[in-house]
């Protein structure tokens, strides 16, 4: 049957690219996924967003980002749902005789956080909302729920009103990327400071854009040369490790431009990040005393989180050292099962906080604050 722009509107439509992306689900909770999807297709039927497009593909989006981090049945339910309160005036009653009164605990919470808002220009103040809104949330699937809504949203801020993106990406550059990152969803993190820039510098994000192709474009055979020189030094040492060499993102050299003596581009883009995967932990010192042979470190610089790991968990040695030609080589070094590690520690946090009562941030000092807001 020939496609048709009217049958874009079919709900299935929306629904197989996200069935799609569940495979890690198991029949009877895809069946509970395509009953919340079929729910909030009946809910926002007839509303639009500021692109034109059905509202539908707002929450399917966020699901589909909620699908990528491999969050349960519940949670992509959740996510699916996650406007209807708010948006179509479905009760909690409802959706928990409907889905269960997990997947309404969730869309409540994620009806609260969208009525906290931040707006405080103060310095203190964006840790305070943080944690507020971590409180607030009492399970962690509702704050990478709202983060999966929160890159969507940045996704297609250009089709909303050109006066609330100072707002929004204000909101995402001081409590939503720093929230990513604490996650380890450092992918997302990325994303949202980039876009946030675009929005809020859309001039300087551009000319940095165009300037820093240019000095990647200068510097990729300097990059293979250098590559090839570790690469002949573990060899030679017997030290079983693979690397590769990542470049600063936009939003991390705009940073490092602005701050401390305020950087040209030239001296940002001269430093490089340095990945080695090594195949155990012994190996990563090995690598670490070539690496040490070869470039001079630059002292007070080397840190040791596999011996000691950081709080979420993250293992790395990370050091600094004095590369060819003038450059600065940022090094980090780690086994393949400790990336693992770091890649799913937003579902470990998941599995850590969806069943327990409270955050650690739930002191009472977070909930008197949060209690004046709404009483407010
Ligand atoms: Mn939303």
């Amino acid at each position: 049957m020939p496609h048709t722009l009217a049958q874009q509107t079919v709900p299935s439509d929306y629904f197989a690219p996200l069935a799609a992306q569940l495979g890690y689900l198991n029949a009877d909770e895809l069946e509970e996924v395509r009953a919340a999807y079929t729910f909030a297709t009946a809910a926002h039927a007839g509303q639009t967003r500021h692109s034109g497009e059905p509202y539908i593909t707002h929450p399917v989006a966020v699901a589909g980002q909620a699908a990528a981090w491999k969050l349960d049945a519940p949670a992509i339910a959740a996510a699916l749902l996650h406007d209807v309160m708010e948006d179509c005036g479905v009760q909690h009653a409802a959706l928990a005789e409907r889905f269960g009164t997990p997947v309404a605990d969730m869309v409540d919470g994620l009806t609260k956080l969208d009525k906290l808002q931040f707006s405080s220009r103060e310095q203190g103040q964006a840790e305070s909302f943080r944690k507020m809104l971590l409180a607030t949330a009492h399970d962690m699937r509702v704050i990478l729920i709202k983060l999966a809504d929160r890159l969507h949203n940045m996704r297609t801020l250009g089709s909303s009103p050109q006066r609330k993106w100072a707002r929004i990406s204000g909101e995402t550059l001081e409590i939503y990327a720093p929230i990513a990152a604490r996650l380890g969803l450092h992918q997302a993190q990325r994303e949202l400071q980039e876009l946030a820039l675009r929005f809020t510098h859309p001039w300087r994000y551009d000319v940095l854009r165009r300037a820093m192709h240019n000095a990647r474009a200068r510097s990729s055979s300097a990059i293979a040369q250098l590559c090839a020189q570790v690469q002949a030094a573990f060899a030679a040492a017997q030290v079983q490790a693979g690397i590769s060499v990542h470049e600063r993102t936009l939003p991390s050299v705009y940073r490092r431009m602005r701050e401390g003596g305020r950087k040209t581009l030239a001296q940002v883009s001269d430093q490089h990040v340095l990945h080695v995967i090594a195949s155990s932990p012994q190996q990563c010192y090995a690598a670490l005393g070539v690496l040490h042979q070869l470039f001079k470190p630059v002292p007070g610089r080397f840190k040791d989180y596999i011996a000691m790991p950081k709080s979420n968990g993250y293992q790395s040695l990370h050091t600094e050292l004095l590369g060819p030609k003038g450059t600065t080589l940022y090094v980090h070094i780690r086994t393949a099962a400790m990336i693992l590690r770091k890649v799913s520690s937003a579902s470990r946090y998941c599995a850590r906080y969806s069943d327990s009562e409270s955050l650690c941030f739930t002191s009472s000092k977070y909930i008197s604050y949060r209690s004046t807001r709404r009483s407010s």
